[in-house]
């Protein structure tokens, strides 16, 4: 066992890495060596079990991500991440732009929600959702009928406080949605078109609750 230097790899697990070492990380010989590779080792669960398991629960190391031990340091990690951006700036603001170079879309989701939280109203609108609505509305403006620069927004406006669902959600191009802006359907398209958006959203909504589609079930 001491000289194997293939029993390393023979435990590949996620959760078999050392947790001795500050940065956990997969078992290395030439630090275990001294320490833990015993003439013991037969002792050991690990290398008792026949196939590849997790630890057992006792000899597991902590799951640093694990939610309660994040909200416990909740504080703590706060003020560390702070005092990182502060340090390092430039290196912050080209990383956020990168991402959001990359997540366009979801960049506007989380406005989106940031908006809706500010004025107290919970949506839970996901992407899936999004695609759900984009595909209903055959990738084209509701309004104009434009291919480009699409976006998904509420029907009814969120400042009357109607969160965006799927019984909400019309996809409309750039300037349709800035002349929509928070005017309700009826004035925006008239009673005729907002009457007939209004059927086809309860239909999209309706259909999916009956696929048991979980984020239709999530919207109310
Ligand atoms: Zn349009």
């Amino acid at each position: 066992m001491r000289n194997d230097e293939t029993i390393r790899y023979g435990f590949p697990h996620i959760s078999n890495f050392c947790y001795k070492p500050k940065n956990a990380q997969p078992v290395r010989l030439s630090y275990q060596k001294p320490f833990f590779l015993t003439e013991k080792y037969t002792e050991c669960p690990v290398f008792q079990q026949e196939k590849i398991k997790r630890l057992p629960q006792d000899i597991r190391g902590k799951n640093i991500f694990r939610k309660s031990l994040l909200q416990e340091n909740k504080e703590r990690i706060n003020t560390a991440r702070k005092k990182y951006i502060n340090a390092n700036k430039k290196v912050v603001i080209a990383r956020k732009k990168r991402w959001y170079m990359l997540n366009k879309d979801k960049a506007m989701e989380n406005k989106r929600r940031r908006r809706a939280k500010k004025l107290g109203v919970n949506e839970n609108y996901s992407s899936n959702d999004r695609r759900i609505t984009m595909n209903e509305f055959n990738h084209h403006c509701f309004n104009c009928n434009n291919k480009k620069e699409l976006c998904v927004d509420h029907h009814r406006p969120l400042n009357d406080g109607n969160p965006l669902t799927l019984s909400n959600a019309v996809v409309l191009c750039k300037s349709c949605n800035s002349s929509k802006s928070t005017k309700s359907p009826e004035i925006f398209y008239g009673a005729k078109v907002a009457k007939k958006l209004d059927d086809k959203l309860i239909c999209i909504a309706e259909s999916y609750k009956e696929k048991g589609d979980s984020n239709v079930r999530r919207k109310s």
